[in-house]
């Protein structure tokens, strides 16, 4: 689903460059439910929003399901991104004057998907995420691991081939990033392909597979006996 050689990304200011990414090499199949881990400033994000198509990495290749991913135009790349990507932060970057069932159905209306169809689709997928009572409430009005949850049926809504998630329990308690777990767990059970960045350990055992990386570099790569977050909730 992932193919990436020899990636390598440097951050220009002024007259001094930051080497962020030195030569990443990975493949994600269909399927897999991928932790990247690492410390803060360690290239976790800088590497995710190159798999996100968001930004550019100076040398290497990246085939997403077999598309070579080079030299794209802006419509070309936003073109891409809504086909095959959905992304989930931190920060949930839900559209606070929206509903719930709004900023669920706003990529559907992006896939130029017809009025009644989004509605019907977001409903279900607000529904699959247990919060189908909570339609028509506006951001304000969820909790943290509710807000997170809508952006996880937004992200779903428009069927991507692999979910991004760059610290999506990062603003959450403990019991909240469980529960947020969960349905990630739930959602790659169903076959979907997912990479959830994080810097904590209990979250990246949720995974199947550790990908850690050090100083723009994977030290360890390795697949792991998943715990299931159910367990905690
Ligand atoms: P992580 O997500 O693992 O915390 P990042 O990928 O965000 O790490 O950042 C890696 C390094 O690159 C950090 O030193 C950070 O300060 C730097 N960096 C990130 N984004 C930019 C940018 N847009 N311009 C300059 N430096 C950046
Ligand atoms: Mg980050």
């Amino acid at each position: 689903m992932i193919e990436i050689k020899d990636l390598h990304k440097s951050y220009k200011m002024g007259s001094n460059s930051l080497h962020v990414l030195k030569g990443i090499n990975f493949n994600v199949e269909e399927g897999e439910l991928v932790a990247i881990m690492g410390s803060s400033g360690s290239g976790k994000s800088t590497l995710l929003n190159i798999l996100g198509m968001l930004d550019g990495a100076d040398s290497g290749e990246y085939y997403l399901d077999g598309v070579p991913i080079k030299d794209l135009s802006e419509k070309k790349a936003a073109q891409y991104r809504n086909k095959f990507l959905g992304f989930v932060f931190q920060s949930f970057n839900l559209i606070n004057y929206k509903s719930a069932l709004e900023n669920v159905a706003l990529p559907l209306y992006y896939q130029k998907v017809g009025r009644r169809e989004r509605q019907d689709k977001a409903l279900n997928y607000l529904d699959r995420v247990g919060l189908k009572e909570w339609a028509t409430h506006l951001p304000s009005e969820l909790s943290g691991g509710q807000k997170q949850r809508v952006a996880i049926a937004r992200a779903m809504a428009a069927e991507p081939k692999v979910l991004l998630a760059d610290e999506p329990t990062g603003a959450l308690d403990s019991k909240t990033s469980y529960e947020v777990m969960d349905l990630i767990q739930k959602i790659n059970d169903d076959g979907n392909t997912i990479l959830v960045v994080t810097h904590e350990k209990d979250i990246a055992h949720m995974c199947k597979r550790i990908v850690h990386l050090r100083d723009g570099v994977i030290v360890e790569d390795t697949k792991i006996e998943q715990v299931r977050a159910q367990e905690y909730v």
